[in-house]
């Protein structure tokens, strides 16, 4: 809720103007929708999340085949910490305010598309293959809270 400064009266935190004066709660409302969730900072934390476990997961691919190296479970897994912490990173570093849930989220359904895509849908692979990238996105936002400096 956004309080008046000049009445008291409570007013949605989106509010341009107070409900029982009338006075321009403008400084307040921005303030207040720059502290909320952003489903831009979501959106594009899944983006950069998503888009580096593939991207990087296909040039592991490139490599590993053009060195003979059996794909192998920690290379995959090691690519998707890497991707998810970056996002965490990027998402907590960028999205103004302190935005530790965006990037969680972000990092979630991420993690549901990999898996889909990977055609590793069943509970248990997505706990043991989610959960560690899940933790490392998190980990990259505390990081970037922390460069931004809201923690
Ligand atoms: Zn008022």
């Amino acid at each position: 809720m956004n309080e008046c400064d000049d009445c008291g009266t409570m007013n949605r935190p989106s509010a341009a103007f107070c409900s029982g004066c009338g006075t321009d709660l403008g400084a307040d409302a921005e303030f207040a929708a720059e502290e909320g969730f952003s489903v831009k900072w979501l959106v594009l934390g899944v983006l950069i999340m998503f888009g580096t476990n593939i991207g990087l997961g296909f040039l592991l691919g490139i490599v590993l085949a053009a060195t003979g190296t059996k794909v192998s479970i920690v290379f995959t897994g090691l690519c998707g910490m890497v991707a998810f912490a970056l996002g965490g990173y990027i998402t907590g570093k960028q999205s103004p305010g302190k935005t530790i849930l965006e990037p969680a989220v972000a990092a979630l359904i991420a993690v549901v598309l990999s898996a889909i895509l990977q055609g590793n849908a069943n509970p248990l692979a997505l706990v043991i293959g989610g959960a560690l990238p899940f933790l490392a996105a998190l980990g990259g936002a505390w990081l970037g809270e922390r460069a931004q400096g809201t923690i």
